[in-house]
């Protein structure tokens, strides 16, 4: 048996599916992992099924195929008045997670520092290793989860090569505002630093009237790689089609390592986004409304419980305080309320490496039908 020494010496398995597993060898309500409960839109999935008929079963282009990358290029131009080169500052990927993954890859290298914001989504950190760079972790500002930008100057140096920074953010549900994109353009103007901004949950916003993207900011998409992920946008995490958006320099970079990564991403699905994406601009255009409604509904429910919540600000993911619940540990909370109570959850502290000792939070999703939701209250108010 041939030995090997691990890159990635003391990573386990991922929480997701270690909360999942857990859930489902138990019988608990999985509002742990991020996932709906919901159908895709049937129009997308008419789309799919009209393409997967239409012979669209050979390699899609190493890029993307042209009409997805017009159709997000029309969609950033709409949502966020700027003006991308569809050829040339787009690429498809399987989901964001290879996008981060990739454009990290591309970017940093042995001897390079990468900031990652604490707490931070779980695959940044072993990404950044991977490619032989030093990941820093720069805590947010407790309670708020709002950027500490003192701690953020006070760990750059002449090696920080990049900055991943996620908005709106999981697991915290904090959004930053346009006045933080432009404290954070003054704190980059004379550096060398790229941003790769992870804004999978771009369409989930509650309480702002539209999402801060990098892509909106003049300066900062100048240095910046924006990546999306269709999953989350149109309730099929399970196809796994993402992108990124970066001006032309930073893009060449990004596609010499996709093309040997991934080379492409499955056609008919890409058939089917591109002309969902251009019939039915509504469906990303009210989803803001639909999950602001879920995430009410949530709080609402959890009103009568021990639980303490302050209402997310995006995202489909509640964090709770069980402070007078328990004072376990939140690995040892989420475990008893998955086999004791039947609900599974995140624990928060695995996305962090420093965080408050009194720090007694998890994570909820609630991407559920009302009717799971209610199912899930009821237990969580029993306790
Ligand atoms: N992003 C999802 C979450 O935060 C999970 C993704 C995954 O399972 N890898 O729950």
């Amino acid at each position: 048996m041939p030995t090997i020494n691990s890159k990635l010496p003391g990573v386990g398995t991922t929480i997701f599916t270690v909360m999942s597993r857990m859930a489902s060898d138990v019988g608990a309500i999985n509002l742990s992992q991020g996932f709906p409960d919901f159908n895709v839109p049937p129009g997308l999935l008419a789309s799919l099924h009209t393409h997967l008929d239409a012979d669209h079963h050979q390699y899609a282009p190493m890029a993307g195929l042209p009409e997805l990358c017009e159709a997000i290029a029309g969609k950033t131009r709409r949502l966020y008045c700027r003006e991308i080169d569809a050829l040339t500052e787009v690429t498809v990927t399987s989901g964001a997670t290879s996008a981060l993954f990739t454009a990290i890859e591309a970017c940093a290298g042995p001897g390079d520092e990468v900031i990652v914001l604490d707490p931070a989504y779980d695959s940044y950190d072993p990404a950044i290793r991977l490619a032989g760079a030093t990941p820093v972790h720069v805590p947010l500002l407790p309670g708020s989860f709002a950027i500490d930008f003192d701690r953020l100057a006070s760990a750059m140096t002449s090696r920080t090569r990049m900055l991943v920074m996620n908005t709106p953010h999981n697991p915290t549900g904090a959004v930053v505002t346009a006045d933080e994109l432009d404290q954070l353009a003054g704190l980059l103007r004379k550096t060398n630093v790229i941003v790769l901004s992870d804004e999978v949950y771009e369409h989930m916003f509650f309480e702002a009237d539209r999402h801060a993207s990098l892509s909106a900011h003049a300066e900062l998409a100048t240095r910046s790689l924006v990546v999306s992920s269709f999953g989350k946008t149109y309730h099929c995490t399970g196809w796994k089609v993402g992108y990124v958006i970066a001006p032309q320099e930073l893009m060449a970079e990004f596609r010499r390592v996709h093309q040997f990564v991934q080379f492409c991403v499955a056609t008919p699905l890409q058939h089917a986004l591109a002309d969902y994406l251009e019939s039915d601009p509504g469906h990303y255009e009210n989803l803001p409304a639909f999950y602001r409604i879920k995430r009410d509904q949530f709080c609402t429910l959890l009103g009568e419980s021990r639980f303490n919540l302050s209402p997310s600000a995006g995202t489909y993911f509640q964090l709770a305080d069980y402070s007078e619940i328990s004072d376990a540990s939140d690995m040892e909370f989420s475990e008893w309320l998955t086999r004791e109570a039947g609900v599974a959850c995140i624990p928060v502290s695995v996305f962090q490496r420093t965080r408050a000792p009194d720090q007694r939070l998890v994570r909820f999703c609630f991407a559920k039908h009302e009717a799971t939701l209610e199912q899930a209250a009821e237990r969580l108010c029993a306790i």
